[in-house]
Order: structure tokens, then C-alpha cells, then sequence
């Protein structure tokens, strides 16, 4: 039996003290509330849900999320029993009573004989003689702490806001309209002069672009994330408000870049869009970081030639988000690679969201647990939910969408926090066809994708299951 001391009781530390707990060795959570508090957290609770109660959709055939809870739930989740017991109504959605949900994970983990709760702050990294030990602390993480691991890791390491631009699945994309192309050809550093996809404005669509982002509603910013913008990340919509050309000479200039389909024409402006993931799936929208609201967004962005079917994986945003950059850092069970005694979890890792961070937390205290029996986790497939996400916090896909237009394999360039997403799959070798050998089209087309893509998924857990689940692994005890 070892000790492993997980830093943060929020929804990725009580997982992880859970998976830790059951079997059988000892978790001990620090908690620093109630004695020191967050910006966001009202209570002392554990798993305290800091914003809406949902937990996003719970269907499991056509959304990623869905297909998350299910595997969750198949690993014996604290989280997901807690929350199933406290569902409230809300369609296809789950949401739970947040009082109720919290004091559940509370009740479970005070009780469990294998934990310990310590109240109390943890300043500064976690002292090395307590050996293994989950850092969980959340996208608040306490100053002291976050200092400690920019000490130890670099001050490049550790990013205090999210300066989010939206991030749209590459197949929403309409390329009868967007070309690839760099600006003035010149390629990237591995790329191939062709890495950026390019959406050309006339004067008329611009100017009704930029009148719309000025006129669009903004959420305002919160008295805790009271912080001036950076130079570099100023939201598209305050660029606009500078003047109508602003934008025409910043982020959508279109200068170096010409339309194959019409080599005449010069556009007034150009929409880029930068290959995000390595599977090449995804792709950001270069320099749309905003405030907008999300629905203003959609509605906003799809007026943009060549994105009007825009499927967006993630929406822009700017907010307080503590993060590392893990695909540098850690390893691939997602230990830090400078200090390997401490693994990381939730959404500190870069993950975005309740269910995602939970998800991670149950994987940091599994892979915990494999080494203290030293046991190497068989890897899980990144078909999977679980898996999916994993690799996409430590840079672990490895391969690229074969159907991306030049073709290449190249790494994201740089690391934003995403909620779970189909775009997070390597994709299907072949487009899906439905029983009949016909190849389908549109909404046809994305809904059997789906299915196949979360068929492969459960199939691919149920076999890692089965040759990863340890054999005195108890099934989660019953309260
Ligand atoms: P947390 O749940 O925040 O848990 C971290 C815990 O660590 C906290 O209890 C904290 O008190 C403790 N802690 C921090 N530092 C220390 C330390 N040094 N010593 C001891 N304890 C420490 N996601 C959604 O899905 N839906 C939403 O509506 C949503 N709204 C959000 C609103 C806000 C304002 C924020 C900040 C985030 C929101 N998120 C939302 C994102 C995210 O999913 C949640 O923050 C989620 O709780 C993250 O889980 P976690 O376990 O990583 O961190």
C-alpha cells in the first residue's frame, strides 16, 4: 500500500482520490478551502461545480462528451455516480443538483476508510518527501504554488489567461471557397508554404463584418479577471472598434495571398485559419480571440465566405485560466517531466471543463496507481474519449489527416485548453458508408461518422479493459 498525496479537492482531485482509495492504497487530499478561498468557489465542498450545474450532453452515440460520461462511468467514476444521482431535469443534457452532487463526492470520499481530507493550503511545490504526489489544483491554483512550478519548469511553461480564437472542425469547412496557402508561399518551420487556410472578403462582406463585430454583444469581463490585455491577444471585436481598416491591417490583411479561383481579384481581406492539431482536424481561426458572446460567435463568424457551415470544436474567449504547457512537459502519464514524483491533473493540464478534468483526474490516479504496484498502464487507444484527450494534453497523436491537402504531418503550434471533440480522433480511414454501400452527404454523413467514431471507441475501451484492469480492482464500493 502507498500513500499518494493529491494537492486540490475540486473534480479531478476527488477522482483521483477515489481511483487511488479503490484500490486500495491511501489518498490524502489537500483542500486549501475554506481556510484560504478561490475568485470563483462559494463553499467548502468538494467537487464544487464553480458555474453552471451541466455536465453537457449524455449522448453517447452522437457527442463526444456523452461518450466521455460512458467511459467514466465504465471505470467505477466518482463523479459521474455522484452526478447520475443527483440529475435534474434537462433533455438530452445532464445537469445536477449542485448541492446535492458536491455533498455526494463530499459524503464518499470523507467516508472512504482509504482517505484522509487535510484543510489547508499547499505553498509552494509539494514537499519532496511525500513521494507520489497529483497536483489538481484547478484553474485558480493558488499564487505560491503556481510560482513554485514556473520556478521549477520556466516561465514559459505556465499560462495565466486563456486568449482564445475559436477553433473550427476542418471538414465544416467549405473548400469550393477557402484555399491553402502561406502568405507570400513562404513555408513555416516544417511546413509547406500551403499551411494556412484562406477566406477572402469583398469590401461589401467586410465592412458588414466589421459593423456586426462592433455591434455584437460582449460579456463583460469579471471584477476578478480585472487584468489588461496583452499586446498580441487584444480581442478581434476592441480591434475593431479602433476603426474600419484596423483589422484589414492586422489579423485579416491580405496581402501575399492569392485566390486560385480568381488570381484577377484582390480581396479586401482575408480570414486565416492555422492547422491546431496534429491529426490537422482542427484548425484556429488566427487572431478571432474575443469576447463575444458564444451565440453571437456563430452567428457572426458563419458570415464569413467558406465558414458559413462552420462547425466550431471550441469558441473564442479570454478569462483567468491557469495551465501548463503539457504537451512540453509532461510525460505521457502525465507526469512532469522535470519532477516526475508529481503528476498532474484536471484543468491545469489544459483540459477545458467539469467532465474533462474529472476525466483526467481518473486517469491521473489509475496511472498513480499502476506505478506504485509497478505496473506499466498499458496505453489507451486514442480512439477513445479518454484517450483522445489524453493525447491531445501530452502531444501524443501522432498522426495526420490523410485527406489535409498537402498531405504533411506537423505539430500543433501551440497549446490551447479544449473540451473533448470528435476532431480529437484520428480520423476514420475511409468516409463512412451507410448499410446499402452508399456514400452519404451533409447531416447524413456527419451523424453516421459519429457513430462509427464512438462504435470504434467503445469497442477499442472494452478491449484495453480487458487486458489493463488489474485483477483485485474492486468494483466502486456502494455508499
Ligand atoms: P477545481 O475544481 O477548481 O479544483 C481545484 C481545487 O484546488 C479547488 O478546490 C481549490 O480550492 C484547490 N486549490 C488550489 N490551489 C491550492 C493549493 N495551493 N493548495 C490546496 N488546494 C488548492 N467548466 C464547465 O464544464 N462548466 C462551467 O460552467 C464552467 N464554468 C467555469 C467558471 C469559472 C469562473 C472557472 C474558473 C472555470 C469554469 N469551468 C467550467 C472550467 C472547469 O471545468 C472548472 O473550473 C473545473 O472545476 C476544473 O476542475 P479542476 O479539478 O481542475 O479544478
Amino acid at each position: 500500500t502507498q500513500t499518494i498525496h493529491i494537492v486540490g479537492g475540486g473534480l479531478a482531485g476527488s477522482e483521483a482520490a477515489w481511483q487511488v482509495a479503490e484500490a486500495g492504497h491511501r489518498a490524502v487530499i489537500h483542500e486549501m478551502r475554506p481556510v484560504r478561498g478561490t475568485e470563483a468557489h462559494q463553499t467548502d465542498s468538494l467537487a464544487e461545480l464553480v458555474c453552471s450545474n451541466s455536465f453537457r450532453s449524455d449522448d453517447p452515440e452522437g457527442n463526444a462528451v456523452g461518450l466521455l460520461h460512458q467511459e467514466m462511468r465504465s471505470l467505477g467514476s466518482l463523479i459521474m455516480r455522484a452526478a447520475d444521482a443527483n440529475q435534474v431535469p434537462a433533455g438530452g443534457a445532464l445537469a445536477v443538483d449542485r448541492e446535492g452532487f458536491a455533498a455526494a463526492v463530499t459524503r464518499a470520499l470523507e467516508r472512504h476508510p482509504n482517505v484522509t481530507l487535510v484543510r489547508g493550503e499547499v505553498a509552494g511545490l509539494p514537499p519532496e518527501e511525500w513521494g507520489p504526489c497529483i497536483v489538481a489544483t484547478g484553474p485558480l491554483t493558488a499564487p505560491t504554488l503556481a510560482e513554485g512550478i514556473r520556478d521549477l519548469t520556466g516561465a514559459e511553461s505556465l499560462a495565466f489567461f486563456d486568449a482564445i480564437a475559436p477553433i473550427v472542425h476542418r471538414d465544416s469547412i467549405d473548400m469550393d471557397v477557402a484555399w491553402f496557402q502561406s502568405r507570400y508561399d513562404k513555408p513555416g518551420p516544417g511546413g509547406s508554404g500551403a499551411d494556412y487556410l484562406n477566406c477572402p472578403m469583398d469590401r461589401a462582406q467586410y465592412d458588414a463584418f466589421v459593423a456586426a463585430l462592433v455591434a455584437g454583444e460582449k460579456i463583460g469581463f469579471k471584477q476578478w479577471e480585472g487584468t489588461p490585455y496583452f499586446d498580441g491577444c487584444l480581442p478581434i471585436e476592441v480591434m475593431a472598434e479602433r476603426g474600419p481598416e484596423t483589422l484589414r491591417h492586422g489579423p485579416m490583411k491580405p496581402v501575399g495571398l492569392t485566390n486560385p479561383r480568381d488570381p484577377q481579384v484582390k480581396a479586401c481581406a482575408i480570414v486565416q485559419l492555422r492547422q491546431d492539431n496534429a491529426l490537422g482536424t482542427l484548425y484556429n481561426m488566427v487572431g478571432f480571440q474575443t469576447k463575444l458572446t458564444y451565440a453571437e460567435q456563430v452567428r457572426i463568424f458563419r458570415t464569413i465566405p467558406g465558414l458559413e457551415r462552420a462547425e466550431f470544436a471550441r469558441l473564442g474567449g479570454l478569462h483567468r485560466n491557469t495551465y501548463l504547457d503539457s504537451p512540453r512537459l509532461l510525460d505521457a502519464t502525465l507526469r512532469l517531466k522535470a519532477r516526475p514524483a508529481l503528476r498532474f491533473a484536471g484543468q491545469i493540464t489544459g483540459c477545458e471543463g467539469y467532465v474533462e478534468s474529472a476525466a483526467i483526474g481518473l486517469m491521473a490516479g489509475r496511472f498513480a496507481v499502476a506505478e506504485a504496484a509497478g505496473d506499466a498502464l498499458e496505453p489507451l487507444p486514442q480512439t477513445t474519449a479518454l484517450g483522445a484527450l489524453i493525447a491531445h494534453i501530452t502531444g501524443g497523436h501522432i498522426t495526420s489527416d490523410p485527406s489535409a491537402a498537402d498531405g504533411e504531418a506537423k505539430a500543433p503550434r501551440s497549446f490551447q485548453p479544449m473540451n473533448v471533440n470528435f476532431g480529437l480522433f484520428p480520423p476514420l480511414a475511409q468516409a463512412p458508408r451507410n448499410e446499402t454501400g452508399r456514400r452519404l452527404r451533409g447531416p447524413e454523413k456527419a451523424a453516421l461518422k459519429k457513430r462509427v467514431l464512438t462504435d470504434r471507441a467503445r469497442a477499442d475501451l472494452a478491449a484495453w479493459m480487458a487486458g489493463a484492469q488489474p485483477a483485485d480492482w474492486r468494483p466502486a464500493a456502494a455508499e
